[in-house]
C-alpha cells in the first residue's frame, strides 16, 4: 500500500470503533488516524485521543466539551462539540477514508458530508443506507466515492465479487446466526428478558445491534443494506440461518457458481479489509479450523415468529420512505425495550403499526427523509 491512509472514525468508542482502533494500533505504518468521535463516552474518547493523537476529536454531547477540551489541551488536539461538527471534521484534507461506526440514523448527515467531500466510506452504520440508500448511493456515484462494507455479511459478498465486477449476480444468500432465540415460538418470546436478548451467541456488539439480532431486525436491515450496496432486486436476496456464523455470506453468479467467504466470527477482519482494500494485510486473527466445526448447518428463517424480517422485505418492495419509517420505529422501540418500557414482542408490533400509520413519500428528498424520520419516531413513541 502506498503511504499511510488517513482515517476518520465516527463512533470510535463503540464496538466497531474500538476494534478499528485495534486494527490501526497493530498496523501503525498503514494508517494515519485523523479524527475520532463519541457521543457521551468522554473518558474513553480522552484515553483514545491521548494514545493515538488524532488531529481532531468530537464529543457530540455539549455538556462534556469542557472536560474533553481540558484533558486534551496540552496535546495539540482540536476538540469540537455538537452534531454539526461531525459534518466538518470528516472533510479534512488528510482524510482518505471515513469509517462510519456510529449507531442509528444519526450517521446519515455526517456520511453524506464525507461523500460530498469525496472521501471513501467504510460503512458499518447500516441504518444510513436503510434510511436513505437512494440518496447515499447516488451521491457516492456522482462524487466518485467508493462505499466499502464493514458488516461481515456484506464484506463477504464484496470479497466474493472482487475480480467479478463485470459478472452479473444472480442471487445472494445472507447468512444469519438466528440470534439467542433461534427456535423459540411466540409464547417463548413473550417471556424473554432484556438481559437474555443482550446475550448474542456468536458476536460481541453494541446494545442496539444485539437487540436487532435477537429480533431478526438486524438481518432485515442487512437485506435493505445489500440492495443498495450491490444494486439488487428483493427477489435476488435470500436469508439463510447458519447458526455457527462461519460462512459469512454467499454469492451465486449467472452460471450457477456460488462463492462464499468463511472465517471465525471476528469483526476486525471486515473492518481491516474495508480500510485496506484492494490490499490484504497480514493479521494475527485466530484462524478457522475445519476439524473444530465438523458440521456447518443451515435452516430457513422463521419469518412468522420473527416478523421484523418480513417487514424489511415488505418495505424493500414498497420503496420510498417506508424503510426510513421502519428504521425510525425500530430505533425508538429498541430503546424502549432496553429501558424495559415494552416487551420483546412489542418491538415488531410497534414497527408494523408505525408503518401502517405513517405516510409514504415516493422519490423523497433528504428533507423528506428527515421529516419522515421525525414523524415516525413520534408515532412510535405514542404507540409505546
Ligand atoms: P455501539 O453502540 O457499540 O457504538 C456506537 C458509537 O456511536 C459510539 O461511539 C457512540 O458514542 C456513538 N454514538 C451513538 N449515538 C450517537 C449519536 N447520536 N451521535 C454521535 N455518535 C453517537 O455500536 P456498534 O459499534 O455495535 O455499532 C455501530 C454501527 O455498526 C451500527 O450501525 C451497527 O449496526 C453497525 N455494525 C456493528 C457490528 C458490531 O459487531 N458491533 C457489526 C456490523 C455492523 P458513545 O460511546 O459516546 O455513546
Amino acid at each position: 500500500m502506498k503511504g499511510k491512509k488517513g482515517v476518520a472514525i465516527l463512533g470510535s468508542t463503540g464496538s466497531i470503533g474500538t476494534q478499528a482502533l485495534e486494527v490501526i494500533d497493530t498496523n501503525p505504518n498503514d494508517f494515519d488516524l485523523q479524527v475520532i468521535t463519541a457521543n457521551k463516552n468522554a473518558d474513553l474518547l480522552i484515553n483514545q485521543a491521548i494514545k493515538f493523537r488524532p488531529n481532531n476529536v468530537v464529543i457530540v454531547d455539549e455538556s462534556l466539551y469542557n472536560k474533553v477540551q481540558d484533558a486534551l489541551f496540552q496535546y495539540d488536539i482540536h476538540v469540537y462539540t455538537g452534531e454539526e461538527s461531525l459534518l466538518d471534521v470528516v472533510c479534512g484534507e488528510d482524510i482518505d477514508i471515513v469509517l462510519t461506526a456510529m449507531v442509528g440514523c444519526a450517521g446519515l448527515k455526517p456520511t453524506l458530508s464525507a461523500i460530498k467531500a469525496k472521501k471513501n466510506i467504510a460503512l458499518a452504520n447500516k441504518e444510513t443506507l436503510v434510511v436513505a440508500g437512494e440518496i447515499i448511493t447516488k451521491e457516492a456515484r456522482n462524487n466518485g466515492v467508493n462505499i466499502y462494507p464493514v458488516d461481515s455479511e456484506h464484506s463477504a459478498i464484496f470479497q466474493c465479487i472482487v475480480g467479478e465486477f463485470h459478472n452479473k449476480i444472480e442471487k445472494i444468500y445472507l447468512t444469519a446466526s438466528g440470534g439467542p432465540f433461534r427456535g423459540f415460538n411466540k409464547d417463548d418470546l413473550s417471556r424473554v428478558t432484556t438481559e437474555q436478548a443482550l446475550k448474542h451467541p456468536n458476536w460481541e456488539m453494541g446494545q442496539k445491534i444485539t437487540i436487532d439480532s435477537a429480533t431478526l431486525m438486524n438481518k432485515g436491515l442487512e437485506v435493505i443494506e445489500a440492495k443498495w450496496l450491490f444494486n439488487l432486486r428483493p427477489e435476488q436476496i435470500e436469508v439463510i440461518v447458519h447458526p455457527q456464523s462461519i460462512i459469512h455470506s454467499i454469492v451465486q453468479f449467472e452460471d450457477g457458481s456460488m462463492k462464499a467467504q468463511l472465517g471465525l466470527p471476528d469483526m476486525k477482519l471486515p473492518i481491516q479489509y474495508a480500510l485496506t482494500y484492494p490490499n490484504r494485510i497480514k493479521s494475527n486473527f485466530e484462524r478457522f479450523n475445519f476439524i473444530d466445526y465438523p458440521k456447518l448447518t443451515f435452516e430457513r428463517p422463521d419469518e412468522k415468529t420473527f416478523n421484523n424480517l418480513k417487514l424489511a422485505f415488505d418495505v424493500l418492495k414498497t420503496g420510498g420512505t417506508s424503510a426510513c419509517t421502519l428504521n425510525a420505529a425500530n430505533e425508538v422501540a429498541v430503546d424502549a425495550f432496553l429501558k424495559k418500557r415494552i416487551s420483546f414482542l412489542d418491538i415488531s408490533k410497534i414497527n408494523s403499526q408505525t408503518l401502517e400509520k405513517v405516510e409514504i413519500i415516493k422519490n423523497p428528498s433528504l428533507e423528506d427523509y428527515i421529516m419522515i424520520d421525525k414523524e415516525s419516531r413520534k408515532v412510535a413513541e405514542e404507540l409505546i
